[in-house]
């Protein structure tokens, strides 16, 4: 085992596209928050770096859906995240921005080294382009049919309905989302990092590191070893939002999110110093251990292609861990933030302040270590009421309590017990181990089973009867479970920080000036030390508060139907101008189909009868692949009462009905929306 100097610990840059959720939370940001909390308290040398990953196709398509440039979509995320984590106790050192000046020159100076030295192979390949809007499309912005469930707004990459990975080709009636369009393929120049040469350096690389979690290295090892093995990967996209590249010709294209975004950890990091040297120590000398906690989606690209950048950059250390989750579900269902099935860490903040540790704690207990797991807000409840509340909290507020009636608050004067400083260093051992090898769930039961035996001491001593015929033995009992809830307060510190602080506000001692290495010290508050004054460490959370919840999750998903968010292109060209005159010419009336038959040897035509008020008109309308006869008779609709008859298949049609057109080219009728006389004027 090397003896590690310092630790960088990089926590996955959160996509800013969107707020955080409490999937995000268990599989990344409170694992590698633990982690960093439990290394700066065994006095570790650690730097936490995280910030928002700014740049990709995903960002522009919600800028162009919700009318704001890419600008303002990662300012508004940006902002709300990192205020996010901040209230929720994520303790990142720094968190930047990929949108930042210093990661614009980090990241473009990397790429020219690379560049220059040869590192990257000029490829010609054929790209989707749409001609109406002159630009090279991405998989995202070409929609079309799935070809696997019929989903009419499947993306060029996948279908967000069924879920099926697709490629453009695949979709039925491709079209462009910015002009709607049909794409057409062309020409283009990339620069591509040619993995298939690297990969037996990054075999190499990996076969140093066998002891990575098995779902994290049977990943990169299927990856090696599927097919012809790793293919060369384009790092430069053609986009207008990113981070332009600098080669000859490459104008009008950007860096790779994917290439950009993993530098950032590198280009926050020197933000964070001020531009002074003292970054360099954390990404460049052999004695840092580099660690990156991610989610499973990502281990491709903090396992292979990062430590190739890397490791061809020439100038850098490579991660020597990469501790990567699986995923948390939500309520037995995949978490999904276009279907709004999610629990956002900015509303549950609003909604459930001051409980921060009662999620942390949830969120632990059912960390997505090995396997996929389940969020569910009946077992947070039960996690918070019969594990939280009863026994930790039970335990500290009996302890403080029972102090307080028989010795005033004070700490009894007595000596420690020595079986007692046996099990709490045992304690500290296990959850030591638990954490160097990010079993982060096992860690927190070591730690509860503290509580649990300070409970069980004062189950089996009880001191409220002892109290009644030796005062003496009574003080050593609570002597004993005052120092144990020190120590918890110092082993439960990573995992519950807020709760911890309580802690040492309860025993009214300074927490800053202790450490991991205090834990299983008997005699952290003296005798007749003043505690300070108990208050309730964890509340009960009752049945209604938890079916709000639910509700709430079940009303999103029925307002929310899953329907991916059509992109609305830019305004459409309209026709000419007219005045109000040219309008006022149209004749515009409410009618009632009475009849509706099919026109023969016409696949297209409706023949109706209409009922103007006045009159009873017929009219040939273009609309039988949308509707079926039977269903037209009462329907109203509107007509263009003063249209000059004209004769379609032989039947004199006099008006016409007006329809809406949605963009998959289906009809509707313009309707009035309450019944009204026939022959009304529309105006
Ligand atoms: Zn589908």
């Amino acid at each position: 085992m090397q003896n590690w100097k310092r630790y960088t610990i990089t926590a996955a840059l959160p996509y800013a596209n969107g707020p955080v959720h409490i999937g995000h939370l268990a599989g990344c940001y409170l694992p590698s928050d633990i982690y960093v909390r439990y290394l700066r308290s065994r006095q570790r040398e650690a730097l936490f770096i995280c910030g928002s990953d700014e740049h990709g196709v995903p960002i522009t398509i919600k800028a162009r859906n919700e009318g704001i440039t890419p600008q303002q979509v990662v300012d508004k995320y940006h902002t709300m995240m990192k205020n996010s984590f901040a209230e929720f106790g994520i303790s990142f050192d720094a968190y930047g921005r990929t949108t930042s000046k210093t990661h614009h020159e980090t990241a473009s100076a990397f790429f020219k080294k690379m560049y220059e030295q040869g590192s990257f192979e000029e490829k010609e390949t054929e790209q989707y382009y749409d001609e109406a809007a002159q630009q090279f499309l991405a998989d995202r912005y070409i929609m079309g049919t799935c070809p696997v469930c019929g989903n009419e707004n499947a993306y060029g990459d996948q279908c967000e309905k069924c879920g099926s990975s697709l490629s453009p080709t695949d979709l039925i009636n491709p079209r462009s989302v910015l002009s709607g369009a049909v794409p057409v393929k062309r020409m283009t120049k990339n620069w591509f990092l040619p993995l298939n040469k690297l990969q037996p350096k990054i075999e190499q690389y990996l076969s140093k590191h066998t002891n990575w979690k098995t779902n994290v290295y049977g990943q990169c090892k299927s990856w090696l070893e599927s097919g012809d093995g790793l293919q060369p990967r384009s790092m430069t996209r053609d986009l207008d939002w990113g981070i332009p590249v600098h080669a000859e010709g490459a104008e009008g294209k950007v860096l790779y999110v994917w290439f950009d975004a993993p530098i950032g950890y590198i280009s926050n990091t020197i933000e964070h110093f001020n531009g002074s040297d003292e970054w360099k120590k954390w990404w460049q000398d052999n004695d840092t251990r580099l660690i990156h906690f991610i989610g499973k989606d990502n281990i491709v690209f903090h396992c292979i292609i990062f430590p190739a950048m890397l490791m061809e950059h020439g100038e850098f250390i490579t991660a020597d861990n990469v501790p990567a989750n699986e995923f948390l579900n939500l309520e037995g269902d995949k978490i999904s933030t276009s279907r709004n099935w999610a629990v956002w860490l900015h509303e549950y903040l609003l909604e459930f302040p001051g409980k921060q540790d009662a999620l942390r704690y949830s969120l632990c207990a059912n960390m997505p270590e090995t396997k996929d797991n389940d969020f569910t807000w009946k077992d947070f409840q039960l996690k918070n009421n019969s594990e939280l509340v009863a026994i930790l909290g039970n335990f500290v507020n009996r302890v403080l309590v029972l102090t307080e009636k028989y010795f005033e608050s004070k700490v009894p004067d007595a000596t420690e017990c020595s079986d007692l400083k046996a099990f709490m260093l045992q304690q500290k051992t296990k959850v030591e181990d638990s954490l160097e090898q990010f079993r982060f769930r096992e860690a927190l039961q070591e730690v509860m089973n503290v509580a649990r035996h300070g409970n069980k001491l004062l189950t089996e001593k009880e001191p409220w009867k002892l109290i009644k015929t030796d005062k003496e033995a009574t003080g050593i009992v609570l002597y004993d479970c005052i120092q144990i809830i020190a120590n918890l307060a110092l082993i439960a510190q990573p995992f519950l920080p807020f709760s911890s602080k309580k802690l040492f506000e309860m025993l009214n001692i300074d927490g800053s000036q202790l450490n991991w290495e205090n834990i299983g010290d008997m005699t952290l508050l003296k005798g007749n030390h003043q505690l300070g004054t108990a208050s309730l460490l964890f509340d009960k959370i009752e049945d209604d508060i938890i079916e709000v919840q639910i509700a709430k999750l079940k009303n999103t998903v029925e307002q929310k139907p899953e329907i991916p968010s059509t992109i609305t292109a830019q305004p459409p060209a309209l026709n000419p101008e007219i005045v109000f005159d040219d309008f006022a010419k149209i004749d515009l009336r409410v009618g009632t189909i009475l009849t509706a038959e099919k026109v023969e040897k016409a696949d297209k035509l409706l023949k109706l009868s209409v009922d103007m008020g006045f009159e009873t008109r017929t009219i040939v309308s273009g609309i039988a692949e949308h509707f079926k006869p039977e269903e037209l008779p009462g329907t109203q609709v509107c007509v263009v009462a003063n249209l000059a008859p004209r004769k379609l298949r032989g039947i004199e049609s006099k008006g016409m009905i007006l329809l809406a057109e949605d963009e998959n080219g289906k009809l509707i009728f313009v309707s009035p929306n309450t019944a009204i006389s026939n022959g009304s004027v529309v105006r």
